[in-house]
């Protein structure tokens, strides 16, 4: 026998202590416990289904000379004097975009509106204290992208379209901790993401790639239908084999100047809606079933994921950060936006997550491609006049929203802002409330307790995916209109999250090479 899988449901105490796991692993195989020689896992969830919790685990079993795969190795070549591919934007897409080319011998230039993430992170406790918003560098815009600042979620449902393994291998490479590589729910955490970010940069300045802070693109050079490089409002231009625009959902003026150029763009459903945040130890009970004693100590900060349909229209949670806290994620002055993050050790005492409604073109009536990106927009714009035109978000108690009634007595939160007591319920669009009043009836019988006194929400979550999508050939992921232009990530529409958003840079930067080396030039 060698290089058996299998799958167990163990203690947290077993799963702890090597020796026990050998056991366990022993009899579940029927062999001797000295006959394995390695026993190496390969994934890890919690069970807590049945109110005394458990680990699911995925063990390959080795014995005899068997052993473990070594781990990949990501063959980073100097590329010095290569041709270059500009990268506009340095999030998840355009970072995970530059080190495939680095693997297949291209030159990545990558162009960033924002700061390198040591020094965004001043730019961040500026917007903190003074609660004015800066467009270049924020919570989504700087070194990292919008997932510098996040929980770093990166379980994904695009394993489809690409190889996960091999992006979480390489945050590992960058410093990430090996758990993510086996944890079924992995997340980095906030602490730990902007160092990893800055070992990736290092990696690619280390190999030739370049790396411009503080340039804001704002035009593309386009001759004979074909892009040869993009202009920046500083006036430089980069030009290269191919653009790759990964510049991200918040990117307005990238989707104003399609618009204007008459480049082709088109509308696509979205989600708002609200945050809701709950006391962690709520949710814990909820989740792991009251569970007490030595075993409930060991668990983490539990996590929920909600989904159901109100006619027709889906709502579901999104981007659940247990132990969290809540976020500004305005990436312009006279807007408010929130979203959700956390530490690598999730132990704030607040869980809170992202309650959405899809939203269509046909929900605003939109006849241009725009008219989504303006809807956002206007909601944004109404939740900061409601907050007394500042940062301070507009928050009710989930039961007052659920009777209609504005909350006399706002109970504190976790947003870094604070919050202004408003009724959501005359805020947000009529079709976005009734779906959530079904929505979190619907929630509560699935988690007994979520409907709670002790429940606040906080608007506007409206920043989930994309209104847009810059269309592009489901072969070549070439724009349909101009030649040697990638648009790629969440920006793009093709992705959402950090993993998917790294896949589908992989997946952008591997087509160009493609596309090179079909013209006989090897690397
Ligand atoms: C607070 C918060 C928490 C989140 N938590 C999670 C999580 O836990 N897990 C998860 O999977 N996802 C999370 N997300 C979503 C995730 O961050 C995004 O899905 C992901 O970052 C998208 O990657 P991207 O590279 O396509 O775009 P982005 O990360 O948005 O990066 C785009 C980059 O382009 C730059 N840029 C924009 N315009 C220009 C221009 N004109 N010129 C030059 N540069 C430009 C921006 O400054 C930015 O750095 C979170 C988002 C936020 C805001």
């Amino acid at each position: 026998m060698s290089g058996k899988e299998i799958n167990i449901s163990v203690s947290l105490e077993t799963a702890a202590d090597e020796r026990l796991l050998r056991q366990a692993a022993a009899k579940a195989v029927g062999c001797p416990e000295d006959v394995i020689t390695h026993l190496q896992l390969l994934r890890r969830s919690i069970d807590a289904r049945r109110g005394t919790p458990l680990l699911q685990l995925k063990l390959q079993i080795y014995t005899g000379d068997a052993s473990p795969p070594p781990p990949p190795v990501f063959n980073y070549q100097n590329v010095t004097g290569k041709p270059p591919v500009i990268i506009v934007g340095a999030g998840p897409a355009g970072l995970f975009a530059a080190l495939k080319l680095l693997e297949k011998g291209l030159k990545p230039v990558i162009l960033e509106r924002g700061k390198a993430v040591n020094e965004r992170k001043y730019d961040i406790a500026k917007l903190t204290r003074e609660q004015i918003v800066n467009p270049n560098s924020n919570w989504c815009f700087g070194e990292g992208g919008a997932g510098t600042y996040s929980d770093g979620k990166l379980y994904t449902r695009s394993n489809k379209r690409g190889n996960i393994g091999h992006i979480l291998q390489q945050l590992v490479l960058h410093g990430a901790n090996p758990d993510i590589l086996v944890d079924a729910n992995a997340h980095i955490g906030t602490d730990k993401l902007p160092q990893i970010i800055a070992n990736i940069r290092k990696t690619i300045i280390a190999h030739g790639g370049e790396y411009y802070f503080d340039t804001q693109v704002n035009d593309m050079i386009v001759k004979n239908g074909e892009v040869l490089g993009v202009k920046t409002i500083g006036g430089t231009s980069f030009e290269g084999v191919a653009v790759i625009l990964a510049t991200g959902h918040s990117a307005r003026d990238i989707y104003e100047l399609f618009d204007r150029k008459g480049w082709v763009l088109e509308a696509k459903a979205f989600a708002m809606g609200v945050r809701a945040e709950h006391p962690q130890a709520l949710i814990n009970h909820i989740q792991y079933r009251g569970a007490k004693g030595a075993a409930a100590s060991l668990l983490p900060a539990a996590a929920y994921s909600l989904v159901t349909q109100v006619e027709g229209r889906g709502v579901f949670s999104f981007c659940m950060c247990p132990g969290g806290i809540m976020v500004p994620a305005a990436t312009a002055p006279g807007e408010v936006v929130v979203n959700g993050m956390s530490n690598s050790l999730r132990n704030s005492p607040y869980a809170n997550a992202g309650i959405v409604v899809q939203v269509s073109p046909a929900d605003y009536g939109g006849n241009s491609a725009l008219d989504g990106l303006y809807f956002q927009h206007e909601i944004e714009r109404r939740m900061f006049v409601a907050a007394n035109n500042s940062q301070r978000a507009p928050a009710q108690r989930l039961v007052d929203f659920m009777n209609k009634k504005t909350t006399a007595a706002i109970q504190k939160t976790s947003y870094i802002h604070g919050v202004t007591a408003a009724p959501l319920h005359e805020l947000l669009p009529d079709f976005i409330n009734n779906s959530l009043w079904q929505a979190f009836r619907n929630f509560d019988k699935k988690m007994h307790g979520y409907l709670s006194n002790e429940a606040m929400l906080v608007a506007v979550e409206s920043r989930t995916s994309s209104p847009m999508r810059i269309p592009r050939d489901s072969l070549t992921l070439e724009h349909i209109q101009l030649k040697h232009l990638y648009p790629c990530g969440e920006g793009a529409g093709y992705a959402g999250g950090i993993t998917s958003s790294a896949i589908d840079g992989v997946n952008c930067a591997e087509k160009v090479v493609k596309r090179e080396t079909s013209y006989g030039i090897k690397y």
